[in-house]
């Protein structure tokens, strides 16, 4: 069987997903595209897909048995929604959405109707050398994990496109969602320290320190610099009773010669994270056909997005903001149990 999708948003990343849901993957189909700009999506699709002129139109086709939100944060709320009330499985890039009161909006439409659509873009998750370093945690044979290093680096990001949050409220969601994934458990405060100021980044506030001070006592510093010229450098390092585990640039091929040892560093997170992206996507699909989600729910979306709420507050206070979390639904599984601290 046939997935028949379609994409809304054929910007950067809509034209990648575009590309793997066409030439990458099996058991799906691109049927539709629409983008604000419209000759943008006609440009964008693929041999037979039609283009909508509102998302809106696209998710209500019959054509479409499953959507990709590839828009901007702020559209995806209205998108979502349409989706959910359509009864179709959504594929939404990060962020779910840009506020806690639009994310407890999209959980309540997802509670009410009862069975899980909405899997989101965190794509780390699906990564090979993220799922390897997560089995060593789970498996306990290094202890309890007591702190997480990460490292977050872009070389640049397209000028004007952001805000000076940028990396807080963009860039920090894929950093909290991996913390909490990693060590099961969520995020109870966050505080940040903003170092001095890069002389690249113009208006942006880059770099940042941001500490996650996880519910089970454990913290996470995340360190974020997204304008940092030489390469996309993403980096983790779990320290736990015994030992550590850690998940290095992307492992390649070393070369050895007369000006040095030097390795490739991946120019962005199309590169770095190619095969995630295809993953994520191939288990969306399976779900998908069957009517439904798995992989990071809307709940991780609100914990991420709680999560940059808070760190946009600890800017302005300089204290540790703590989170305030719903009781979870039943329909995103049981919370984890604390650990004893
Ligand atoms: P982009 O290049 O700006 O593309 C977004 C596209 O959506 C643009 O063509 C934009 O049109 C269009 N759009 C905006 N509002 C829309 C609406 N209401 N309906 C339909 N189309 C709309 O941005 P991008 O880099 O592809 O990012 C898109 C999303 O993916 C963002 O949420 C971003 O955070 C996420 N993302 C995730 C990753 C990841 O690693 N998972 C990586 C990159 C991006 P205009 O340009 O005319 O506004």
């Amino acid at each position: 069987m046939t997935l028949d999708v379609g994409v809304i948003g054929t910007g950067m990343i809509g034209q990648d997903h575009i590309r793997r849901l066409t030439t990458v993957l099996s058991g799906v189909r691109v049927v539709a595209v629409s983008d604000i700009d419209r000759d943008r999506a006609a440009r964008a699709a693929p041999d037979g897909a039609e283009v909508f002129d509102t998302a809106g139109a696209l998710i209500r086709s019959d054509r479409v048995q499953a959507v990709v939100i590839c828009s901007w944060g702020p559209a995806h709320e209205e998108q979502l929604l349409d989706c959910i009330a359509a009864g179709k499985p959504v594929f939404c890039e990060k962020p779910l959405v840009t506020s806690e009161a639009a994310a407890l909006r999209v959980i309540a439409a997802e509670v009410a109707f009862g069975r899980r659509l909405v899997q989101v873009g965190f794509m780390r998750r699906f990564d090979a050398d993220y799922r390897r370093l997560k089995a060593v945690i789970d498996g306990g044979s290094l202890g309890a994990p007591l702190m997480y290093h990460s490292v977050h680096r872009n070389a640049s990001v397209p000028e004007g496109l952001y805000t000076s949050e940028m990396p807080l409220n963009d860039t920090l969601v894929h950093d909290a969602d991996v913390a909490r994934w990693l060590l099961s458990d969520e995020i109870a405060g966050v505080e940040v320290r903003v170092p001095r100021r890069s002389a690249r980044s113009g208006a942006l506030r880059d770099p940042v320190i941001v500490l996650l001070h996880m519910s089970a006592g454990a913290i996470v510093d995340v360190e974020i610099s997204v304008n940092i010229a030489y390469g996309y450098d993403i980096r983790g390092e779990a320290s736990c009773e015994t030992g550590v585990a850690a998940l290095p640039n992307r492992p390649t091929t070393v070369i050895s010669d007369a000006h040095g040892i030097r390795q490739a560093i991946p120019v962005d997170w199309r590169e770095r994270f190619i095969e995630a992206y295809d993953q994520e996507f191939r288990e969306w699909i399976v779900a998908a056909a069957q009517g439904t989600a798995t992989g990071p729910s809307t709940w991780d979306g609100y914990a991420a997005t709680l999560t940059a709420d808070a760190a946009l507050r600890a800017v302005q206070s300089r204290a540790l903001e703590n989170l305030s979390m719903i009781e979870k639904p039943g329909l995103y599984g049981t919370s984890p149990a604390p650990a004893a601290q």
